[in-house]
């Protein structure tokens, strides 16, 4: 199996729009073990293919229930608004408050290529959003107002000079 890193702000692939799955099969089955493998690996609940240098509309996410897949997402159906301190593998060390809508329902495939429809609030409503971000080449930044976003590139770097993230911060769950 691939072993997967996780590819970090700056890397030019996650920027770009992740293309639509047309074909689920073995590939992608393992595609998605090693994403599995890679988001366990680095304690992320949620893990975009374009994360691992993959331009595939496909994220995996584990919270706790084991891990999951789901192709293709979409939401079709959101309501309510809060703010969450969230926090991203490819932004390691940063958490920032993001304002986005409280529950969405999102509509995808499995990788037995059953369609799948479910409702997520609270955590699973932000990380649902997140990952999709993910898949259109949205990162956390662009979410923010131009100084919230100098304010943490700037803790970004900071965090980089100082050899990296030795432990997330506290509480704060990264995808
Ligand atoms: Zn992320």
């Amino acid at each position: 199996m691939n072993t997967f890193s996780v590819r970090i702000l700056g890397d030019p692939v996650l920027r770009q729009q992740a293309k639509i799955i047309e074909n689920i099969d073995g590939d992608l089955a393992r595609l998605a073990d090693a994403m599995i493998v890679a988001m366990h690996e680095a304690h992320g609940a949620g893990l975009a293919a374009p994360q691992v240098g993959v331009l595939k509309r496909m994220y995996t996410y584990d919270v706790g229930d084991g891990p999951h897949t789901l192709i293709n997402p979409e939401i079709v159906e959101s309501s309510g608004e809060c703010i969450y301190s969230e926090g991203c593998l490819s932004l390691p060390g940063l958490a920032v408050d993001i304002l986005r809508p409280e529950i969405v329902t999102v509509r995808g495939v499995d990788l037995d290529g059953n369609e799948v429809i479910f409702e997520g609030g609270d955590f699973m409503g932000r990380l649902i959003q997140h990952e999709i971000d993910h898949l259109d080449g949205v990162l956390l930044l662009d979410r923010l107002d131009p100084d919230e976003r100098r304010a943490a590139l700037k803790e970004f770097h900071r965090i980089a000079q100082a050899g990296g993230v030795q432990s997330t911060p506290s509480g704060v769950t990264e995808f």
